[in-house]
């Protein structure tokens, strides 16, 4: 099983790189899975901080919840309730107009479930990471990916020059691996060259972007004043989502020292004014204090009784949600000759359901082309 005739790499550890490991695994192929940052998860990171006065503050600071309508995606959501990686978060939710500076509406019943993972969002991903048949390397950037013709494979290197091996297929599952936005961030060539493959070439240029920044935030004292645990804000330039983290399943226990945490989201255009005066290159800490307190202003503004948090500290998502669905029907795409495939949500929807959907169809095209296992 560890021949290069069923090695495949997968680039990138967010929910579908790690949903396409995992299922590639099941169906017998042996797979590495590479992710520059530290640790699993991508835009459902979790996030590590210590106050000032030394206590331990855990933050979802990428997507705080996920819904799901499909049904492949709710079996398999099924299968991570019972292995208690994921749980669901039954609050109400309400929105908020800063026009009437009251609140519109408060749920009373759910639309739809909202899941988290417990006890973080990145467990899921942790635990696909973890799975038998997957290898798993954090901290490796993939600087490039090479075809071989004579070995008919993949050669894969770091950011850093370091060789990562061979494989027999290649998932990518972050468009910026194929983008000029790669050259834009980092100054170099984006790693994989698909000039063999034009048409996807195509419908991957200048996919839109929506930024957010994410600001969290800890207390002392509960929020009481605040009705709800998530709130979805109308008629705000700068504030757009509120969730009180600590509140999600599991999460009390994860805390050392008793705090409530919140996670607020600023609105795209505020994001946008802020990246088209600083650029995409790394935010000093004073841009970074500037815009937790602009939003933290906001958010105080609502008339909410919000006291000044003991923490609070922003992070930047340039790419929050991608502006475009490219492969909604296929759900990946894919180049059978050299078994490339890329998936992502930018493939089918700008959620944890539509990054889901394509890391699926990316296990299923690989599985069938290595001819291991024909039905998932
Ligand atoms: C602030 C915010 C709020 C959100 N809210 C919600 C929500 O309420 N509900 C919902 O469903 N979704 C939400 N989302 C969207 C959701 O998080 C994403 O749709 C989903 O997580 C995308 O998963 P992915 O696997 O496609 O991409 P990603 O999670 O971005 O994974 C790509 C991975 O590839 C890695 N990578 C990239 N290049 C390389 C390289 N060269 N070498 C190695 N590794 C590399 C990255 O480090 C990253 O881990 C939110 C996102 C954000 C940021």
């Amino acid at each position: 099983m560890n021949s290069i005739a069923s090695k495949v790499a997968v680039v990138g550890s967010g929910i579908s790189g790690a949903v396409c490991a995992s299922t590639l695994a099941k169906n017998g192929v042996s797979v590495t899975l590479f992710d520059s940052a530290r640790g699993p998860g991508g835009r459902m990171s979790r996030r590590r901080e210590i106050s000032e006065d030394g206590k331990e503050l855990l933050f979802d600071h990428g997507a705080p919840f996920f819904s799901a309508s499909d049904d492949d995606v709710l079996k398999i959501v099924g299968e991570w309730e019972a292995k208690g990686i994921v749980a669901e978060w039954k609050q109400s939710f309400g929105a908020f107009d800063f026009a009437s500076k009251g609140f519109l509406n408060i749920e009373q019943e759910q639309a739809s479930k909202r899941y988290v993972g417990v006890p973080g969002m990145n467990s899921i991903c942790r635990a696909l990471s973890n799975e038998t048949g997957v290898e798993s390397k954090f901290g490796v950037g993939v600087g490039r990916i090479e075809w071989v013709d004579d070995e008919k494979s993949w050669s894969l290197t770091s950011s850093d020059g370091q060789q990562l091996g061979h494989f027999r297929g290649v998932v990518a599952s972050d468009k910026n691996i194929v983008s000029r936005r790669y050259t834009e961030v980092t100054g170099s060539p984006p790693p994989l060259d698909l000039s063999f493959a034009p048409q996807l070439v195509a419908k991957l240029q200048d996919i839109p972007v929506i930024p957010s920044f994410a600001v969290m935030l800890a207390f002392a004292e509960p929020l009481s004043s605040i009705p709800v645990k998530g709130i979805s804000f109308r008629n705000s330039e700068i504030l757009s989502w509120a969730y009180c983290d600590s509140d999600k399943p599991s999460r009390s226990s994860t805390s050392l020292f008793g705090s409530e945490r919140w996670v607020l989201h600023s609105t795209a255009k505020y994001a946008a004014t802020v990246i088209a005066e600083t650029g995409l290159k790394k935010l000093s800490s004073e841009t970074l204090t500037k815009v937790a307190e602009q939003v933290l202003s906001e958010f105080q503004s609502t008339g909410l009784e919000i006291p000044p948090p003991f923490f609070m500290k922003a992070h930047r998502w340039g790419s929050a949600f991608p502006g475009a669905s490219i492969a909604a029907e296929e759900r990946c795409l894919w180049f059978g000759e050299k078994k490339v495939a890329i998936c992502g949500d930018f493939c089918v929807s700008p959620n944890v359901e539509g990054a889901i959907l394509s890391g699926l169809a990316a296990a299923a095209k690989l599985s069938a082309s290595l001819s291991l296992v024909h039905s998932l």
